[in-house]
């Protein structure tokens, strides 16, 4: 007989690599397989990845982590997927193939087609219904985009045989069968970044599908965030496993940094930044350039949901320092060279290479360095690199408190830079309120592991999300409020600086 399944695994597949985590019932690490997968750029703006890549790198770090930890299959109660959002992959369903590489988050070519469904109406068109302005980052005028480009793609599709989803639904879809029977569903969170669905109803709005040409056959199953949606296929290492819990990236981070409560937000600094704050069981629309979101929902129960402050570029401003500039040769050393100088020099970055997200959603916007003297080094650049994610973040904060009225009193932080300690005390010292770092800070795979769980009885609830959450380190402010301010406002002249640059 076989004892009872001890862990829960996640599947965690991100911008740049793809994880697979062992969790145990306290919520910690037991094994992680990690593999990156390769950034296709064909022209400027422009980003892509190979959704096959993707597949088979999953497949190799499920193997990885089991292997670490000693189990198979039979000791896992069960799967929970995490996923970078909006990232568009098409397939057919005959073959199993994708028809072209999957239109990553950050690229901006279908800025033609926003610009021709905002029209007279305005990017805010589809606002009330979707929660999202028109912008290049969703998925829906990706799927639009392939439509009109690949040869054949719109016959294949009128006739039935594309599939759509977000990476969750293509993994899904190939973890339960692939062109065997896998089934074609994806959950709430993620359905909410594709401005196809409505947000209230959570059902697909065919009237904006047939604004953007996109078949609602091609559409997955909307489900819930945490119910089992089938097993794993007869083939490979998680045969007959539940596969239990779907979240978006960031919707897993505020999951499992147990936001729970309306007001309660956190702050994920990866590829790009991500601020989410709990609504609660209301949808609110933001006036301050912010997006309305699900947060999660657990089986049948309402959904709860959030807004939402994304910024584009962060980490991958420390990548592109990395790998353009040559002046690092890996992320963490950004740190040494920042440290070396007591402030920026006067050097500010305003990294807009996807145009700007939240709060100004400008497409046309792009990068710049500013406050340029004889005087700047490689240190400056390091330091201003590192304080762009800050200031950003900051001003998603101050959006956040205008749409809730509500003044947030801490933020809780994860993601690869929280590592960083200068960022996270210079953070503090713009924010003016404590940054909090929880000890486990993988909490986008540890939000999906919870949600799987949940769902098959492994953890009863939220309340042990709340009870295994345990904090690391706090950053008090330290800054005065005028140089804060005065910080805030070079920031603000700098971002300005950037608009209108495309077109
Ligand atoms: P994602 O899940 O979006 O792929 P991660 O949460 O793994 O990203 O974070 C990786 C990002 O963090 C990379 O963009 C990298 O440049 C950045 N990063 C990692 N370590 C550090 C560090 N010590 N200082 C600054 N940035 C870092």
């Amino acid at each position: 007989m076989n004892e009872e399944p001890k862990y829960i695994l996640a599947i965690d597949q991100g911008t740049t690599s793809t994880r697979a985590i062992v969790f145990d019932h306290a919520g910690q690490i037991v094994a992680t397989g990690q593999r990156e997968h390769e950034q296709i750029f064909p022209r400027a703006g422009w980003v892509e990845h190979d959704p096959l890549e993707i597949w088979k790198n999953t497949r190799a770090v499920v193997g990885d982590a089991l292997v670490e930890a000693e189990i198979n299959r039979h000791q896992l109660a069960a799967v929970g997927i995490t996923n970078q959002r909006e990232t568009a992959v098409v397939w057919d369903r005959t073959t199993g193939k994708p028809v072209y590489n999957a239109i990553v988050w950050q690229d901006t070519r279908t800025q033609r087609i926003c610009d021709e469904l905002a029209g007279d109406e305005g990017a805010d068109r589809y606002k009330e219904r979707v929660g999202l302005p028109l912008a290049t980052y969703f998925s829906g005028p990706k799927v639009a985009w392939i439509l009109d480009n690949v040869e054949g793609a719109r016959e294949k599709a009128e006739k039935g045989d594309l599939l759509f989803g977000n990476t969750d639904a293509w993994l899904v879809w190939n973890m339960t069968g692939g062109v065997k029977g896998g089934i074609h569903v994806t959950d709430v969170t993620n359905a909410s970044r594709t401005m196809l669905m409505n947000i209230d109803t959570l059902d697909w709005n065919a009237d904006i599908a047939a604004d953007m040409g996109i078949p609602l056959s091609m559409l997955p199953e909307i489900r819930s965030s945490s119910e089992v949606y089938g097993v794993g296929r007869k083939k490979g290492l998680l045969i007959d496993t539940p596969i239990a819990g779907i979240l978006g990236d960031q919707q897993a981070a505020t999951f499992g940094q147990a936001c729970f409560e309306v007001g309660q937000a956190k702050n994920t600094y990866g590829t790009g930044n991500f601020m989410l704050i709990n609504t609660g069981e209301e949808a609110v629309r933001s006036e301050n350039g912010l997006l309305t979101t699900v947060a999660y929902k657990i089986g049948d129960n309402k959904p709860v949901y959030a807004l939402e402050g994304s910024v584009a570029v962060t980490g991958s401003l420390v990548q592109w320092v990395r790998d353009n500039l040559g002046l690092i040769d890996d992320a963490p050393q950004i740190e040494e060279l920042a440290t070396q100088v007591d402030d920026n020099g006067g050097c500010f970055i305003v990294p807009a290479f996807s145009g700007l997200f939240a709060p100004y959603w400008k497409s046309d916007a792009r990068g710049a360095i500013v406050g340029m003297t004889r005087y700047i080094t490689k240190n400056h650049i390091a330091r201003a690199a590192l304080e762009s994610t800050a200031f950003q973040s900051r001003e998603v904060l101050d959006a956040m408190n205008a749409d809730s009225g509500v003044e947030l009193t801490e933020l809780k932080v994860d993601g690869g830079m929280v590592k960083n300690e200068t960022l996270m005390q210079f953070q503090a010292d713009l924010l003016g309120v404590p940054v909090v770092r929880p000890q486990v800070i993988e909490t986008t795979a540890l939000g999906a592991a919870y949600a799987a769980g949940i769902a098959v009885g492994y953890w009863d609830g939220e309340q042990d999300v709340i009870d295994n959450w345990a904090e690391d380190k706090r950053w008090e402010p330290s800054m005065d409020s005028e140089t804060r301010e005065r910080y805030m406002r070079v920031w603000k002249k700098a971002v300005e600086r950037t608009f209108d640059w495309y077109d």
